[in-house]
């Protein structure tokens, strides 16, 4: 069924609670947690607890959740204290865009400043 827990994938774990991680918020759509690898002072994953390969895959099944998604970031934002001077909100797309892990996700950045174009 379109949505369901991938028994290979790790962020479906994390959902689960078969894999530790450190949880900053959560509600009944989403999970947002401290990324193991931060790439600025506040690195933030924000995933939805159902299992799509990616954002937009999210979008076109599940639009209600993407836009949690989308909320959480900025409740992170307000909560991580970076939404005054600005936070990054990236969703790589494809293993040449840099995407890692194929269960949708934004990456909520902030605390130093930021570049553009992104690398
Ligand atoms: P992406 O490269 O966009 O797919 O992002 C995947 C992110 O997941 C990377 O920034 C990793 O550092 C992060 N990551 C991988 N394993 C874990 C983990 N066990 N707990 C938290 N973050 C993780
Ligand atoms: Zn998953």
């Amino acid at each position: 069924m379109a949505g369901e827990a991938q028994p290979d994938c790790l962020f479906c774990k994390i959902v689960s609670g078969d894999v530790p991680a450190t949880i900053v918020r959560e509600t009944d759509s989403t999970v947002a947690f401290r990324d193991i690898n931060p790439q600025a002072p506040t690195h933030v994953l924000v995933i939805p607890k159902v299992h799509y390969p990616d954002a937009a895959t999210l979008a076109a099944a599940e639009p209600q959740v993407l836009a949690d998604v989308l909320r959480e970031t900025g409740e992170v934002a307000g909560a991580e204290e970076i939404d005054g001077t600005g936070y990054r909100v990236v969703f790589n797309t494809g293993a040449g865009a840099g995407q890692t892990v194929f269960h949708a996700h934004a990456h909520v950045l902030g605390g130093r400043g930021m570049q553009w174009p992104p690398g």
